[in-house]
């Protein structure tokens, strides 16, 4: 049977969650590569991988959602906490732009204390200036209809005005209620995530979507996590890459009950299995930030055709023990190497230049 579905696969056809799930299960690791190569260069027939400049700033890491995974909230009263006021934020930013980012990944803990019209100025502000501001995922979205009493619809039509016309996949993790309940159960749900995301779509508002994998989920719960994105992708086309990383241990308490270890191999294989399944995007990036160089590099090899973020500030995945930095100069090397031409690209996938 594992023929059939290689053969389904080289020709281009879609693949229902079953095979996915035997596919992820027993599909050998090189094959996988090649497959998922292979529809890669059926939709970007050109050597060039791209990535983006930007900056990663966390408003705030008060959190009153605990999730087990996370390492960078606190509580609102410890000695860490803190919350920007939208002035610094907009100096971090300018900081960074002089450095040369283009964009600015802009995401928070869920503080409860922060009114409705932080969120809306924070925008408006930051959208005078030239960076491309890329803001909320869904359970920030959420917590703003929360505290303002809106509509979901009403609170994209406010960040619209503002000037959002982007925002990140974050808070998906999986999306499968089963493990959501276990790691994450605080926070939204999976219907939720996706009811945010399919309203972010209609206002035209396009998105990332994202994954970490790698802690109490089983290969199912992978599947019904791509098979959820793959299936509002058909309905909204409106998500513009997906992005996996692996769950990182150090510092908080999922990471003492985990004692899985995600290899290389493995996330390669995520990242094949996500080119094959997601028939319906157009890119997958490699989280070179979350796995290193060298796997980023092999990535391009097995279905990426970009190299995501180039990120000045990453505190998230920096606070669980992991620091991954690279120089423009060294990401462009790292795909040269692979044996692809690299280039900068916007938020939403054009060239902004040949390196
Ligand atoms: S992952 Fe987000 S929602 Fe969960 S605790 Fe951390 S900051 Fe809060």
């Amino acid at each position: 049977m594992i023929e059939k579905i290689y053969k389904k696969v080289s020709e281009f056809e879609r693949i229902s969650s079953d095979e996915g799930i035997k596919l992820l299960k027993e599909g050998d690791f090189l094959t996988l590569g090649k497959l998922a190569n292979r529809i890669r260069f059926k939709k970007h027939p050109k050597k060039l991988v791209t990535f983006i400049l930007d900056t990663n700033v966390n408003y705030t890491n008060v959190c009153y959602v605990g999730c087990s995974f996370c390492a960078f909230y606190r509580k609102p009263h410890d000695n860490e906490a803190y919350t920007l006021s939208i002035s610094e934020l907009i100096s971090e930013i300018e900081e960074a732009q002089s450095k040369g980012i283009t964009t600015a990944l802009i995401q928070g803990g869920l503080n409860p204390e922060l009114p409705y019209e932080y969120y809306l100025k924070l925008v408006k502000e930051l959208s005078k200036s030239t960076v491309h501001v890329h803001a909320f995922s869904p359970p920030e979205i959420d917590l703003m209809c929360r505290i303002s009493g809106k509509t979901t619809d009403d609170v994209f039509e406010d960040l619209k005005d503002a000037g959002l016309t982007t925002m990140p996949g974050g808070g998906a993790e999986i999306l499968s209620e089963r493990v959501r309940k276990k790691i994450s159960p605080k926070k939204i749900s999976t219907d939720r995530w996706l009811e945010i995301m399919e309203k972010a779509h209609e206002h035209g508002i396009k998105t990332t979507a994202t994954m970490m994998f790698g802690h109490l989920e089983t290969k199912e719960d992978i599947i019904e996590h791509l098979d959820r994105v793959r299936e509002l992708q058909d309905k909204t086309d409106g998500f513009t890459a997906f992005i996996a990383w692996d769950f990182k241990k150090e510092n908080n308490e999922l990471g003492k009950i985990v004692n899985r270890i995600v290899t290389g191999i493995d996330y390669l294989k995520i990242v094949a299995i996500a080119r094959i399944y997601l028939d319906n995007f157009d890119n997958i990036q490699a989280s070179w930030a979350s796995q290193g160089k060298d796997v980023g590099e092999l990535a391009l090899h097995f279905g990426a055709n970009d190299m995501g973020s180039m990120l000045i500030e990453e505190n998230v995945m920096r606070e669980a023990g992991f620091r991954a930095q690279a120089s423009v100069e060294e990401i462009a090397s790292v795909i040269r190497k692979a044996g692809f031409k690299p280039a900068l690209r916007t938020t939403d996938y054009k060239i902004i230049k040949y390196l």
